[in-house]
């Protein structure tokens, strides 16, 4: 295999990628985000690392979500804060409720590229580029906005070091606080059908905390109590953004991608030759890989050993999006043959991909009920093959929209107009998350 370089990606064929008019621009923006501080420390990547090691030995949980697509126009405080708080109130459920460790990364800081099924938007016989995130061009659907723009790069870099600066602030500063978090999350979920299991949940914590306090573990000043830790990921797309943000860490004289501590490749460009791969398998970040139902079982152990030739625990999280209809035809066999290569991974479940279809109102949406439905079956596959369902990967928000359907309040086709704000996929509100955390929870009681 030739040497790899961060740019040794720029000779292999590539998908999904801009073509930006004017080479010489994108190259000063490159040059110039190249010289700008990381976003995250290895350090803190390494500790993700390690923790996910521990996942893919089956003692702990992976928690990862966020939305879609970030943008740019909904850039505000109390959007982080929300999702940051649902984050968390699932991280609370799955802990407690499900007495497991729980990793959490935020789909957050970072995720503004997207892959998109055509090249080309159609509205009233007027065609245009389609959008493909606010590091690319804009959603206005007019011919200068999806003009592809290389300055959006460094503008995502502003908008990720804003994002992250008050995640840090908030997993440090105190909104964390186990002590405010079971109190926060009260009014949070004030009209769900769900507050009574919560409530009694927050009581037990609550109890636990003062029980602490009483025999002399004193809960107020610890850290593990006040503060929690919180990593950031995307789906790396955009290579030329990330090659820039691709440092030497000066501790370990290794590379890593310093613009989240976790990153993916998606679905759609996952391909053994291609540069996704070819750019991924020389950072020592802690990576991800979308696996569709279409996966073979031999192309399965090929990907895993281009990404992870070391076999090294942490390193890759197989993100699988089957959709509900086809998991147990494709997650089985998948396991069993990963399993019987003795090769480490963190299962990981995206059952939101798998499950898009267009509503009769016209909307692009997921059912509620087919999203458990896929992670139910996750875990049952699990189980039946002696493998560890090492976490979950979803779409959300911690706002009200109305984008999926189903769920406690019965969101129908109708419904959705209500509050449909997302500029890609639907992603489930706070009363769908904290429902299906607590069934998630039940799962890793068993
Ligand atoms: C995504 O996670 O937003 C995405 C595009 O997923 P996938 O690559 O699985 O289609
Ligand atoms: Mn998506």
């Amino acid at each position: 295999m030739s040497q790899w370089r961060p740019d040794s990606w720029r000779s292999k064929p590539i998908l999904q990628q801009p073509v930006y008019e004017d080479q010489q621009q994108l190259a000063a923006v490159e040059s110039k985000l190249s010289k700008y501080p990381p976003l995250v420390f290895a350090e803190e990547t390494r500790e993700l690392y390690r923790q996910l090691g521990e996942v893919s030995q089956g003692k702990g949980f992976l928690l990862q979500g966020g939305d879609c697509a970030e943008s740019f126009s909904e850039f505000n405080a109390p959007k982080i804060r929300d999702t940051f708080k649902v984050l968390l109130q699932m991280a609370i459920v799955l802990t407690f409720a499900g007495r497991c460790p729980v990793t959490k990364v935020a789909r957050m800081a970072g995720q503004y590229a997207k892959p998109r099924s055509a090249n080309l938007e159609t509205i009233d016989d007027i065609s245009l580029p389609s959008y493909r995130g606010d590091i690319i061009n804009s959603f206005e659907f007019t011919e200068a906005a999806r003009r592809p723009d290389p300055n959006r790069m460094v503008e995502a870099y502003h908008h990720s070091a804003a994002t992250l600066n008050l995640l840090r602030a908030f997993a440090q500063g105190g909104l964390a606080d186990l002590h405010q978090v079971s109190r926060w999350n009260m009014a949070f979920v004030e009209n769900n059908p769900l507050k009574e299991r919560y409530h009694d949940m927050a009581t037990r914590i609550q109890d636990t905390l003062a029980f602490m306090d009483v025999i002399g573990i004193n809960s107020t000043t610890s850290a593990t109590l006040h503060e929690t830790s919180l990593f950031t990921s995307h789906e790396a797309l955009l290579l030329n953004y990330e090659q820039a943000l691709t440092r030497i860490d000066t501790l370990s004289g290794k590379p890593y991608n310093c613009s989240a501590h976790m990153l993916w490749i998606g679905e759609r460009t996952r391909q053994l030759d291609h540069a996704h791969i070819e750019f991924f398998r020389g950072l020592h970040n802690p990576i991800g890989v979308k696996v569709g139902p279409t996966m073979q079982e031999d192309e399965l152990i090929k990907l895993i050993d281009a990404l992870n030739p070391e076999n090294d625990p942490g390193r890759l999280t197989l993100i699988t999006r089957m959709g509900a209809d086809t998991l147990a035809d494709n997650l089985p066999r998948l396991l069993r043959r990963v399993k019987a290569e003795g090769r480490h991974v963190v299962w990981s479940s995206d059952p939101m991909h798998g499950n898009t279809f267009k509503a009769s109102s016209g909307y692009k949406t997921r059912n509620f009920d087919a999203i458990l439905s896929e992670i139910k079956q996750f875990f049952a596959a699990h189980d039946a093959e002696g493998t560890h369902a090492g976490g979950i990967h979803l779409e959300m928000t911690g706002q009200h929209v109305t984008e999926c359907t189903g769920g406690a309040y019965q969101i129908s086709d109708d419904d959705l107009k209500q509050a449909y704000k997302t500029q890609c996929d639907p992603r489930l509100n706070a009363d769908q998350v904290l429902e299906m955390a607590f069934l998630v929870a039940d799962h890793l009681r068993q």
